[in-house]
């Protein structure tokens, strides 16, 4: 077979959003490795792992049900005009979870052996890779302790399982900018923390937060750092931007570890140096350093680049209420000009529909074959 699987017929993709869109894909990954006392076995990366899509069987006292002891990824497969498939830049999702599994004493998954799988899974559940631009076949690597153990340890069995699951594109039309809105005591890491690796444990603890701000209207909540409550740190499960009148561009840096590394954060900040001449600073960025950005905007693999247009802020009052103590609004409110500028630059070298983008970023776009 020299050719991959065309689109499902009969599928109405426009309708998908970033979910499960009542789909059940066709295959997923799936190897359970065990430790002797010594030493993990290896993963493999034959294609026995690739099993039909389905539910995991689980002891009650697994680690990753009892402790959290588990990791997550995200990434996308799409189709492109050619009808070939890439995959943007995995080899970084496979570090990430690389550095994630040290941290959380579970079994490495050897990069080619993440790579092997994560092929495997788009070739087999071709059918629900979308049409050119109608999408992204979306792809979770799942890492978790599954043995049983009733003493806080980590397991001696380790899991390694990828699903997929065709998402829609964020934005059906034009970009739209969101609303942010930080809440003053909330933080979601704290230094010497595991903030900075994708562990599953990571992220419940937000939907308190982030049902309050949507209560209160706005689209996702603004974390701010555990320290002093003043910097920004990321919103929701993605990165964040912001641009300056002097062509510079803030982000916050890496180096407190409260900041998950994102795949598509390093990639903005290399297109915006070599693309559009911006000076890149990795930083503290204060809420009052935000007031004198002229944009700002999020990013991660699921929304791409999300414009932001304003950002407010709900302090806790003497009485135990939360009030807002103030708003910070990025140009008139919409999206800005460098923001879409961004958005067209990367969507084009994942999509590669732009042929000088893709010559020049082609070690950024993996091709499965078919
Ligand atoms: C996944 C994630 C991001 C975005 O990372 P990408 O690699 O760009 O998808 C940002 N912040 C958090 C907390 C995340 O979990």
């Amino acid at each position: 077979m020299d050719q991959h699987a065309d689109p499902v017929d009969n599928v109405d993709w426009s309708t998908f959003s970033f979910g499960l869109n009542g789909v059940e894909t066709d295959y997923m990954w799936c190897d359970t490795v065990v430790s002797d006392g010594k030493a993990f076995a290896p993963f493999r990366a034959t294609n026995d792992c690739l099993v039909p899509m389905g539910k995991l069987q689980l002891s009650p006292a697994a680690t990753v049900l009892n402790y959290g002891q588990g990791l997550f990824e995200g990434l996308k497969a799409v189709r492109r005009k050619d009808g070939s498939i890439s995959i943007f830049r995995p080899e970084l999702n496979a570090d990430r979870m690389s550095s994630g599994a040290e941290r959380f004493f579970l079994p490495v998954v050897p990069p080619n052996v993440f790579l092997t799988a994560v092929d495997a899974v788009v070739r087999a559940n071709a059918k629900w890779v979308p049409p050119f631009s109608c999408g992204a076949l979306y792809l979770r690597p799942l890492l978790m302790g599954t043995g049983a153990a009733l003493g806080v340890k980590p397991s001696m069995e380790a899991t390694f399982c990828i699903y997929a699951s065709p998402v829609g594109n964020y934005f059906k039309g034009d970009l739209k900018a969101i609303q942010l809105q930080a809440v003053k005591g909330y933080s979601r890491a704290a230094p010497g923390g595991s903030g900075a690796v994708k562990a599953i444990g990571n992220y419940a603890s937000a939907f308190r937060a982030q049902y309050t701000v949507k209560q209160n209207g706005f689209d996702e909540v603004l974390c701010l750092d555990a320290l002093t409550g003043e910097a920004i740190e990321e919103a929701g499960a993605s990165n964040f931007f912001a641009v300056f009148s002097n062509k510079t561009i803030v982000t916050p840096g890496l180096e407190t570890e409260t900041i998950l590394p994102g795949v598509t954060r390093r990639s903005i900040m290399d297109i915006a140096k070599n693309e559009c001449g911006f000076e890149i600073v990795e930083g503290r960025l204060t809420l009052s350093d935000l007031a004198n950005a002229s944009e700002a905007f999020c990013c991660g693999t699921g929304a791409c680049i999300t414009p932001v247009g304003y950002v407010s802020i709900l302090d806790r009052q003497a009485d135990g209420t939360d009030k807002e103590s103030s708003v910070i609004v990025f140009g008139d409110g919409g999206t800005g000009k460098i923001t879409r500028q961004l958005y067209k630059l990367l969507t084009e070298i994942q999509n590669g529909n732009d042929d000088r983008l893709s010559e020049k970023y082609k070690e950024w776009l993996h091709i499965v074959k078919p």
